[in-house]
């Protein structure tokens, strides 16, 4: 099972970047690799995001 998410549908108003990953755990670890390295995310900023928005990433992980 290949799992999805995309950068927009969390919330970036241009970027369309897609992440993949096997599990839920996997997707979320690159789009936080992603968001580090690509939205000038630290990993304490990103942290705390996804602990707020945890129900949002989850409900837009897509299956491919
Ligand atoms: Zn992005």
């Amino acid at each position: 099972m290949t799992l999805s998410i995309n950068c927009k549908d969390a919330g970036d108003p241009v970027c369309t970047h897609t992440m993949y990953g096997e599990t839920e755990e996997e997707v979320l670890k690159n789009a936080k690799e992603h968001g580090i390295k690509e939205h000038g995310y630290t990993e304490e900023s990103w942290n705390e995001i996804l602990s707020k928005n945890l129900e949002h990433f989850k409900k837009i992980i897509k299956q491919v």
